[in-house]
């Protein structure tokens, strides 16, 4: 729903020239509702409403990108900030085994994160143990025993009636004799914060001093998840947050949340029941998830890309200089070319006028036979397009080796100095622009 709502807003901008305090109100009122109905919080709405607002008013223009289509740039920057910038690693002890306890509540998935975590690093070359700390039901000790077997790596358990702090320290030490890399620590959850889970929890923090300890939260949750994070935090200390469910009807509060609240970012998330199904959190592609339009977003860094201010500035100067040789055509082209596959994107989004395949077609066969003749050429013929124009022998030659007929060749010379001449019209610098006459 999140997606839907969004696009509501950014049909609302179609047909406008640039973004303003007035025509953006009622897209920010769509984004501003889709958000809620995600169950973010409305302080977290409030903040990002307003921040995509500023930026959104003072945004520069960028050549061929609509001005919806910069609105959902900037409304996905500032998702990402939202969700915390950048990626949060788990960190690894410096010396000795690294040691990872999970809390949370009941059935939000800590056991089955053990076995994933296990999982994902063991791809990382690491060793690992799981610890068995839920002691309250038999059951549990089973599941994290069976899930262990599964991928591979053994489980530390003690009987029902030791203390988790105890079972803890016992863990690390066999999985320091075995030097074992890293130590993933299962706790009890209950089904609501009370304070002997609490004060069980922080036990067995101080009996093994974790280097990452982490709440798993259910995705499901929604804002509920991030008020979670921030009171485990207050009361027992934790490094991160785990999200389950994805995979799930979540709305998406909870991924957007966490870290803005609780101040502590989302490390991993869980999007499934198999035991590959737990990733690092990116930002960067929950965000484009949650807006469904990663085709508009390259888009807008494509042209960015394009237009990258010093290749502007550096291809000018070139043309004013009159210097404009071949590996600047072959630049220029290659821009061009990006720019053509930026219009199969334009393409996709409805109501752009369609590129056909048949002409990006043409249009990538034409570089890649300018770029063999040109890579055929020796670099002083590059660089002095002249010693091509006014040699038939050195034309022939780089037909010959780019497999090009002579009249290609000719046509390509002859093409980059009707550039030249037309590039400084248009610079309106008319010094000498006349095409020299191929000789024969
Ligand atoms: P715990 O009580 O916190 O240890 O939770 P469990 O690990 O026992 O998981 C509770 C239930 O949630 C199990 O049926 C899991 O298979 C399921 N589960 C855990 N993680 C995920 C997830 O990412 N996606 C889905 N769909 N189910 C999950
Ligand atoms: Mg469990």
């Amino acid at each position: 729903q999140l997606t839907s709502g969004f696009e509501t807003a950014w049909n609302k901008l179609r047909g406008v020239d640039v973004l303003t305090k007035e025509n953006i109100a009622e897209p920010m009122r769509d984004i501003r509702r889709a958000l809620l109905e995600a169950d973010v919080s409305l302080p977290v709405v409030r903040r990002f409403v307003q921040s995509v607002t500023d930026r959104a008013i003072g945004a520069d223009l960028i050549r061929g990108v609509r001005p919806d289509q910069q609105l959902v740039k900037i409304v996905h920057g500032e998702l990402v900030q939202l969700m915390g910038g950048e990626v949060s690693d788990l960190v690894f002890a410096k010396s000795g085994p690294t040691v990872i306890l999970l809390a949370g509540l009941q059935g939000v998935g800590k056991t089955t994160v053990c076995a994933k975590l296990a999982f994902y690093l063991k791809k990382l070359g690491k060793s690992c143990m799981l610890v068995a700390c839920d002691v309250y039901r038999p059951a549990a000790i089973d599941q994290l025993k069976i899930l262990g077997e599964q991928v591979g790596v053994p489980v530390h358990s003690e009987g029902t009636d030791v203390k988790p702090s105890q079972i803890a320290r016992n863990g690390v030490e066999e999985a320091k004799k075995k030097n074992i890399d890293v130590i993933v620590i299962d706790t009890a959850g209950r089904l609501q914060i009370d304070k002997a889970m609490m004060d069980e929890l922080k036990e067995v923090k101080q009996a093994v001093n974790p280097t990452e300890a982490l709440l798993v939260v259910d995705a499901m949750t929604g804002q509920e998840a991030a008020a979670l994070v921030t009171t485990f935090n207050i009361e027992i200390g934790i490094t991160g947050a785990i999200l389950t469910k994805l995979d799930g009807d979540s709305r998406g509060g909870a991924a957007l949340s966490v870290k803005e609240v609780s101040g502590k970012p989302i490390k991993l998330v869980g999007r499934g029941e198999r035991m590959d199904d737990l990733e690092l959190f990116y930002p960067e592609r929950m965000a484009g998830r949650i807006l469904g339009m990663g085709d508009v977003l390259s888009l807008v860094e494509k042209a960015e890309e394009v237009m990258k201010k010093e290749d502007a500035e550096e291809m000018q100067k070139k043309i004013m200089s009159a210097n404009f040789d071949f590996n600047d055509f072959l630049k220029q082209t290659r821009m061009v070319a990006k720019m053509g596959s930026m219009s199969k994107i334009l393409g996709m989004i409805p109501g752009m006028s369609k590129v056909t395949p048949a002409q990006i077609r043409e249009a990538e066969k034409n570089l890649e036979f300018m770029e063999s003749m040109i890579n055929a050429m020796y670099p002083e013929e590059r660089e002095k397009p002249e010693l091509l124009a006014e040699s038939r022998e050195r034309r022939r030659r780089v037909a010959k080796e780019s497999g090009k007929t002579e009249q290609q060749v000719s046509q390509l010379v002859a093409q980059l100095f009707e550039m030249r001449a037309r590039m400084k019209k248009l610079m309106g610098v008319m010094q000498g622009g006349s095409i020299p006459a191929l000789s024969d």
